[in-house]
């Protein structure tokens, strides 16, 4: 007796998901990240990763993990504020701040949870969140969460931004700094001027511009000269660009004090390992040094574009190493995704509802540990796409 179960009820749910062809399926991946991968038994070609520096397998921070689980063991064993705030924690805590010029940094378990605990611990009932259309869903869900009322403005449109605000007052305005799904950059000197004149907080989610952007992957708020005072919280992710995994929220002493009292997603969960907070010590260090991945990533982005546009597709103004090419249809850009993945490349489909409906893509990605040569691959087997102008 199935009938009218809530079990069935699920797989109805999940059969119409599927005719829609937006079913979502995981790939397993058999080797570390990197461009050349294995994934359910055979070799790929991967451009769909957000490891842009390639430092997610690389042998110094592997290192450094090894020798902090040596010296710490694996568990952090507590929340932060009970006795699981290592001085590993506290280390990679300042060279945060140090990176990104701010007094504070604070760190989260995820970027999920710093977007939480930020927008949550600012602003409650009676409040106002703006955000821009297309912000990462982390972002969104945080200010339903904190029981404020969300506005979401046109995307990276400050002047539509302003035009919202003289409606009324706002507590904080939330953008990605480099958007996740179209790589596209946030329009921050506008959005600052906009927000201090609305005496309002703005939340800069810097997880794709770390790393990538401004003087030694200091992001974008850096990218476009920005400081403190015009971007006063910067939070960014450290499984990104980085190679590792948490994130971390970076701004005034007031600010960071008054997280750590209140941040419900920072207080009530378990510290990262403290091995983890060794590598990303050594992740930081390599991707600030290292400018040449930056200069190469920036070299693979510019020859990409150039073959795309040979090859007639139409590219998004992204000057970043998420490159979008938009389907349309979720059945579009899946069939792309598995005509390339016939070829031995993978891009994953990105569909509804993670962007707007009407708008699925190919998100190809690059990252330093590409080489002109994959890149060469890709444009290769973009050519022959069925029907790419259908
Ligand atoms: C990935 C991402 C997050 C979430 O970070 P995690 O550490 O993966 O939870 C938040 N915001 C943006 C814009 C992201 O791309």
């Amino acid at each position: 007796m199935t009938s009218g179960t809530p079990d069935q009820g699920l797989r109805a749910n999940l059969a119409r998901l599927e005719a829609q062809q937006l079913y979502r399926r995981r790939r397993i991946q058999e080797a570390p990240q990197g461009p050349h991968g294995m994934v359910d038994g055979r070799p790929v070609l991967s451009f769909c990763s957000n490891d842009y520096l390639g430092l997610a397998a690389h042998p110094k921070v592997v290192a450094a993990l090894q020798s902090g689980a040596d010296h710490w063991g694996v568990g952090s064993g507590a929340a932060h504020l009970v006795n699981g705030h290592s001085a590993a924690h506290h280390r990679l805590e300042e060279a945060l701040a140090e990176l990104t010029g701010r007094p504070r940094a604070l760190l989260f378990s995820t970027g999920y949870m710093a977007n939480l605990g930020v927008i949550t611990a600012l602003a409650g009932r009676g409040d106002t969140v703006f955000e821009d259309r297309l912000n990462h869903a982390s972002l969104l869900d945080a200010a339903l969460l904190s029981r404020a009322r969300l506005k979401r403005y046109p995307h990276a449109d400050a002047a539509g931004l302003a035009r919202m605000l003289a409606e009324g007052s706002a507590q904080l305005i939330a953008t990605d700094g480099v958007f996740s799904m179209d790589g596209d950059l946030a329009p921050l000197p506008a959005l600052a001027a906009t927000s201090r004149e609305a005496g309002a907080w703005l939340l800069v989610d810097d997880a794709h511009g770390l790393g990538v952007l401004g003087r030694g992957g200091r992001g974008s708020p850096d990218h476009f000269g920005l400081g403190l005072d015009e971007v006063p919280i910067l939070m960014g992710t450290l499984g990104k660009a980085f190679g590792t995994f948490g994130a971390f929220v970076a701004g005034s002493e007031a600010l960071i004090e008054t997280l750590i009292q209140s941040a419900r997603s920072y207080i009530y969960t378990t510290a990262t390992p403290p091995a983890l907070a060794a590598a990303t010590l050594e992740a930081i260090a390599i991707a600030e040094r290292e400018d040449w991945r930056r200069e190469h990533l920036s070299a693979l982005i510019t020859r990409f574009r150039e073959g795309a546009t040979q090859l007639g597709l139409a590219l998004t103004a992204s000057p970043t190493p998420i490159q979008p090419l938009l389907a349309g249809s979720a059945a579009r850009a899946l069939a792309w995704s598995q005509a390339l993945e016939r070829a031995g490349i993978l891009v994953t489909a990105i569909r509804p509802p993670t962007v707007p409906s009407g708008t699925a893509r190919l998100r190809i990605t690059f990252s330093a540990a590409h080489s002109q040569a994959d890149v060469d691959q890709l444009l290769d087997a973009l050519s022959r796409l069925p029907a790419l102008d259908a």
